[in-house]
């Protein structure tokens, strides 16, 4: 039995899936041990009837305002806190902007290995084994933390979340923040589409293909009427058709997505680094040669123009019978 300290993650007011997807696997590690979850910010309160239903026992409310916003030295200053009082057995973090940011500082402070971006956890005799991904999705790790606890960050999408319910006891955590490095003074959010793209079951991706900004607006329309996101190749950002905040790939996003529909990209290995995990792949290309359709589960040979009004519509009639 182990005592897993969990970080969670919420994000405009919502607790992020991947949070969920953490206390799934800390419950694989605790085996029947305590479940510790962690939320931050002048909001936690409310996520805690959530956090209960999925595995958590405890959950440790840090309401100081300072952690509205996320600055490393707060969160690390206020995580520190905690590891001090609860001594886990084991720590695990979203792989977020946020987890990779602060893992690393949290286990170098406690001399800890850290293993990231794992998708999977199993405990196999005793021993927490998380598998991660390597070679930029082509291979995969299994690890075996062998000295100190195991820590680890979460990649999303990859973890079935499970409804576990039991007691749950809230505890009202005072920490002291001082000597603050940086202060975040305001938070300007980019425009862009409701759904967050690291997270989204379906991502419609454009590439170099759609040329022009214009372009990207049928992949808007069919990200809307599935309730996903929006992506892009570094090709599109290249040739400013979007912002590089949708850039996807080895330099740009990690997504794992039920449904990842490639509208006129090509397939270069690093942008293949980002989205080659998706459980569906739907390539949409005109050139029949292009290494898309390699990893693609179907493959639409044709103009991206064409196909996506038509997919579009025939979504549409499916959903209003659903
Ligand atoms: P292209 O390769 O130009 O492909 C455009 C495709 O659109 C073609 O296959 C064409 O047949 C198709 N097309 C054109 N018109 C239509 C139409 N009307 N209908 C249907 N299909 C059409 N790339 C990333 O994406 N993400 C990364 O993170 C990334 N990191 C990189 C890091 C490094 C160090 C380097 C060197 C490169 C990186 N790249 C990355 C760039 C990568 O190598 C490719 O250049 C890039 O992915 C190509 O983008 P693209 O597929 O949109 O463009």
């Amino acid at each position: 039995m182990r005592k897993v300290l969990v970080l969670t993650e919420a994000k405009a007011g919502n607790l992020r899936s991947v949070s969920l997807e953490a206390l799934t696997a800390a419950h694989r590690i605790a085996e029947g041990g305590e479940i510790i979850a962690v939320t931050l910010g002048s909001d936690a309160t409310q996520y805690a009837n959530v956090l209960g239903k999925h595995g958590a026992n405890k959950i440790y409310i840090i309401g100081n305002k300072v952690l509205d916003v996320y600055t490393t030295d707060a969160y690390s200053q206020a995580l520190r806190q905690v590891i001090d009082v609860v001594q886990p057995d084991a720590i695990l973090m979203p792989h977020t902007a946020i987890g990779k940011d602060l893992a690393p500082r949290i286990a170098a402070r406690y001399g800890l290995g850290l293993v990231s971006d794992v998708i999977d956890v199993q405990v196999d005799n005793g021993d927490v084994i998380f598998t991660r991904p390597i070679y930029s999705g082509k291979a995969f790790e299994k690890k075996k933390v062998v000295s100190g606890i195991p820590f680890a960050t979460v990649r999303p999408n990859n973890i079935p979340v499970e409804e576990i319910s039991g007691t749950i006891e809230i505890v009202h955590f005072n920490v002291d923040i001082k000597d603050l490095r940086t202060i975040v003074k305001e938070v300007v959010h980019k425009t862009t589409g409701d759904v967050d793209l690291s997270e989204a079951k379906v991502v419609i991706s454009g590439g170099r293909g759609v040329k022009s900004a214009e372009g990207f607006k049928p992949l808007q329309e069919l990200a809307d009427i599935l309730d996903g996101a929006v992506g892009a190749s570094r090709g599109a950002c290249d040739a400013e058709y979007c912002d590089y905040s949708l850039q996807i790939g080895q330099t740009g996003k990690v997504v794992t997505p039920d449904l990842y529909i490639a509208c006129g990209i090509s397939g270069a290995i690093q942008h293949l680094a980002g989205m080659s995990n998706a459980k569906i792949v739907v390539a949409i290309n005109k050139d029949p040669e292009a290494p898309i359709f390699q990893v693609a589960d179907y493959g639409i040979v044709g103009d991206l123009f064409e196909v996506i009004p038509l997919l579009t519509e025939e979504f549409k009639k499916v959903l209003a019978h659903v």
